[in-house]
């Protein structure tokens, strides 16, 4: 009760124009998903659920997929890195542009390099790095921060981003989108052609050939690895199919799940760098392969979520989502997919982001749409019952009583003298013993249990005796 007024209150402070924004948009995507799979699959939950086994199938087989993506990148050219945090992924790529002399960057969408926050790491180090995606260069030239996973500014309208242009020298103001789209394509053009390294994402990463698949509606990741000399493509680690043939069932289920789009418009597959016959592309490829909590989240009982194939359909569809739009949510993965991801793989730990799995009425909207049918509810309340016990257990740790507890229980000869002194409570009055009221009620109907402390202490120093 408390939290959906929380929810009701923080939706009621947002801009009415952000609201009207997220709630239309994400109206729209999903009745187009549900329009399109209805015309296109007699069922199309028989897909969702034979896409959630293939997806499942591979995170339980995850480090042999992940041997093998990796000799097969080898074999195909490509030089394949390994980071367990943010930190070293940041710094991987920062050490590839600086064997390269490399001074700029042209990246496309990927949510995984907002997770290590690469753009502002790269220019803290002295970079040039543009984000090409359109939404993406939007959220970049305002200080802002994406509120979606697939649509990065749905908090936004074409008014907003024409004063944003108009301010950044783009063009004069203007609220036509062709128009604003043509002056940010001659805009990021010139940023292409000047780049030494593309950094792009992947959608998929096919574990048996070493290519990676990337979706986009603007074409920029191939721009961004076509003209560039260097690509490096940053990926977690459970973004990878097993078979070339997995990708017919992934790539036809994400579009129709995220825009309702029978195919998303530029579809890449890339499995190394250029080769002698080609005039153009990158001569050096890198894949970093990015685990950042991701084994912790294997290990959990909340596995299921790492199936998940950024398709942001679980977002669009979710009345808490629609209301309070993705920065409520205070991580890089908002909405129920990042209620139950972003508190697992948050690297201050799961308490500071424990309240997100509560931000949701359970409705059961986001599984039905999910397009490897993750169990998402069932998530939330798993964690839930994780909030509840860690904070059961830091209040109990944090108590006193405990305090004095752990003190004694640390040192041998307290310890000791506690056993032995502690009989003489059996001499106390009981009812001095309970100081605090619920425990002197607790008292009227039970007996405190006689002090037993030190009788095994003795009985073992006799054995000892005994035996010698
Ligand atoms: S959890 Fe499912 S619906 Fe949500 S983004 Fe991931 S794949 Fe899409």
């Amino acid at each position: 009760m408390k939290l959906q007024q929380d929810i009701d209150i923080f939706a009621e402070e947002i801009d009415p124009e952000v609201r009207e924004s997220v709630y239309g948009t994400s109206k729209l995507k999903i009745s187009k998903r549900a329009d399109i799979l209805s015309k296109d699959f007699e069922d199309a939950n028989v897909v969702r659920k034979m896409a959630g086994l293939v997806k499942q199938h591979t995170i339980e087989n995850l480090p042999k997929y992940l041997a093998q993506a990796e000799e097969s990148f080898t074999r195909n050219g490509v030089v394949v890195h390994w980071a367990a945090d943010g930190e070293e992924a940041n710094q991987i790529v920062l050490d590839i542009m600086k064997k390269r002399n490399a001074r700029k960057v042209v990246k496309s969408k990927s949510m995984v390099t907002e997770e290590t926050h690469l753009v502002p790491f790269l220019e803290k180090n002295g970079m040039e790095a543009v984000e090409t995606d359109l939404g993406e260069y939007i959220v970049q030239i305002d200080g802002d921060t994406p509120s979606h996973i697939v649509t990065p500014i749905i908090h936004k309208n074409r008014r907003q981003v024409g004063r944003s242009f108009e301010r950044e020298g783009l063009g004069p103001y203007s609220e036509d989108p062709e128009t604003l789209t043509n002056m940010a394509r001659v805009h990021l053009r010139q940023k292409y052609l000047d780049a030494d390294v593309g950094i792009t994402g992947a959608n998929f990463v096919v574990a048996e050939s070493g290519r990676i698949a990337i979706v986009t509606n603007e074409g920029n990741a191939r721009f961004s690895m076509a003209a560039t000399k260097t690509h490096i493509a940053m990926v977690g680690i459970e973004k990878l199919v097993p078979r070339d043939e997995d990708l017919g069932l992934m790539l036809s289920i994400l579009s129709r799940s995220s825009t309702g789009q029978r195919i998303t418009v530029y579809t890449q597959f890339i499995s190394g760098p250029k080769v002698e016959a080609q005039e153009e592309g990158p001569e050096e490829m890198h894949v970093i392969f990015l685990d950042n909590g991701r084994s912790d989240v294997l290990a959990s009982d909340c596995r299921e979520i790492l199936r998940c194939i950024r398709c942001g359909a679980c977002l669009n569809t979710c009345p808490v989502y629609r209301q309070t739009s993705g920065h409520a949510y205070r991580a890089v993965y908002p909405g129920p997919v990042g209620s139950v991801l972003s508190p697992l793989i948050n690297r201050h730990g799961f308490a500071p982001l424990a309240d997100l799995p509560k931000a949701s009425s359970l409705c059961g909207a986001c599984q039905e749409v999910c397009p490897v049918n993750i169990p998402i509810p069932d998530l939330l309340v798993r964690l839930r019952n994780k909030g509840k016990t860690e904070e059961a257990e830091r209040a109990s740790i944090n108590t006193p009583g405990f305090g004095v507890w752990a003190m004694a229980a640390s040192s041998p000869s307290i310890w000791k003298s506690g056993l032995t002194m502690g009989n003489a409570l059996n001499w106390v009055p009981k009812a001095l013993l309970s100081v605090e009221p619920s425990a002197r009620s607790w008292q009227k109907t039970r007996d405190l249990p006689e002090f037993k402390g030190g009788d095994f202490r003795a009985w073992l120093k006799e054995r000892k005796r005994g035996k010698q």
